[in-house]
């Protein structure tokens, strides 16, 4: 999430129940976690700040790649038929999105989809959205399929919302992964990690101990950090014992959706894609909130602010374990330039005359690709099925006719790819 220039209006003032909420949860049970407080914050079903708000773009909290320009993703959609031609053309591709926003990515994959249509050929291809937000599963319906979707009838089906696209595909919204039915599909996760509650950790004299939110003694409208006098069940599982930070953040929630994606993978064959803000179990506290495009005190005014923290993905490998293949991260920029970011610039560019849109892809090309800007903040990592990297099989006994092994696919985006 990138906070951009322009100034906002103010968004709808927030109720103080998000912070009554927290102060009578903490009065009555003790501190709670900073994963607690994440989870409440961010999607407590009445009051929680992805629920109740549309925070994506100029006039919100922060704006992503996928509303910067529809160059990004045109290239996940390359990247999606790609893997999909990688795994042998299956006639069923279930496109996943995870936390979709405003559907602005769904929609860019879907029209390389349809101008691909050639390539994917008979495939059936349905979309399926994992949405905790009402408030934009609704603008994601408005903008995928003009708003003919239907909501469910009781608040229990596991489908909430159903419609078609406006190229006549079939899309269904879900709270949780797991409803999601099972088949041949890709995922794909951009900058929903981050929106996952971690867990923080201290080193201390006397070991690893968790951090805590807890009301400020001094001033009983306010929250602090606190750190555990003794170990939880929290620090004592989830740090890793060779851990040499001396702070950490677990995201334990993005370990079991790793290990459902993985799950799923394995067993009906798929792909994920996962971009977000990230390091490689480098960093330690990167915990911060954003209001209005700026810097926020993460725990001032509960419920107003989107919290993020980076992605381990050196956390996300390891909870992949070994039945799968894993790719990156690499970087935005290099991820972007594989998939030729610069000859799709470039055709553009070549169809337009007019001054300011060429200006606008231009500054959007920097603005994804430029090192200092979201070049290099931002992590592309993969989880593939086992057989999609293995060499294949030699020939066994003699054969008259020297069969030519297919070659593997190259996975696009993690390798430079060649045209010659
Ligand atoms: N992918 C979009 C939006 C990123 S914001 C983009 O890049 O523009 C994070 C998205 O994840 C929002 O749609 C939010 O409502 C959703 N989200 C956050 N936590 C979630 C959870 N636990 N389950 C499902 N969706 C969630």
């Amino acid at each position: 999430m990138t906070p951009c220039q322009s100034s906002s209006p103010d968004l709808e003032k927030p109720p103080h129940s998000m912070l009554r909420h927290l102060t009578s949860k903490i009065k009555s049970t003790g501190p709670i976690s900073v994963a607690e407080y994440m989870r409440e914050v961010l999607t407590n079903p009445v009051t929680g700040y992805y629920v109740r708000n549309n925070m994506l773009g100029p006039d919100g909290d922060f704006i992503t790649s996928p509303e910067i320009s529809q160059i990004f993703g045109e290239l996940l959609g390359v990247w999606i038929i790609s893997e999909w031609m990688g795994a042998g053309r299956p006639k069923q591709l279930q496109l996943v999105e995870l936390g979709p926003g405003k559907g602005s990515l769904a929609s860019d994959i879907l029209r390389v989809f349809s101008q691909l249509q050639s390539v994917l050929g008979e495939a059936s291809v349905s979309l399926h959205l994992v949405e905790v937000s009402p408030t934009l599963s609704q603008l994601q319906a408005q903008n995928l399929t003009g708003n003919t979707s239907q909501e469910a009838d009781s608040e229990d089906e596991p489908v909430y919302r159903r419609g078609k696209t406006t190229a006549g595909l079939p899309v269904c919204w879900y709270r949780r992964l797991d409803d999601v039915p099972t088949g041949f599909s890709v995922f794909v996760a951009h900058e929903f990690f981050d929106a996952l509650p971690i867990h923080k950790f201290q080193r201390t004299e006397k070991g690893w101990r968790e951090v805590m939110v807890d009301i400020d003694p001094e001033k009983p409208d306010h929250l602090r950090f606190v750190v555990t006098p003794s170990p939880t069940l929290a620090s004592s599982t989830l740090v890793q014992a060779d851990e040499r930070r001396d702070h950490v953040e677990v995201c334990a929630e993005g370990g079991v959706i790793i290990q459902q994606l993985v799950r799923r993978i394995t067993e009906d064959g798929g792909a994920a894609l996962i971009a977000d803000y990230g390091h490689d179990g480098t960093k330690t506290d990167t915990f911060r909130a954003f209001k209005g495009h700026q810097l926020h005190d993460v725990l001032a005014s509960p419920g107003t602010a989107d919290l993020t923290a980076d992605v381990d993905f050196s956390y996300l490998r390891r909870m992949a374990g070994g039945g799968v293949a894993c790719m990156g991260p690499v970087t935005q920029r290099t991820f972007l330039k594989n998939m030729g970011i610069d000859t799709r610039l470039q055709v553009l560019l070549r169809n337009c005359t007019d001054p300011n849109t060429r200006k606008q892809l231009i500054s959007s090309y920097d603005m994804l690709t430029n090192r200092a800007k979201m070049g290099e903040r931002f992590l592309f990592f993969s989880v593939l099925h086992q057989s999609r990297l293995a060499k294949p099989k030699k020939q066994d006994g003699l054969s008259l006719e020297k069969k030519k092994i297919p070659a593997q696919l190259p996975v696009a985006g993690f390798t430079e790819l060649s045209f010659s």
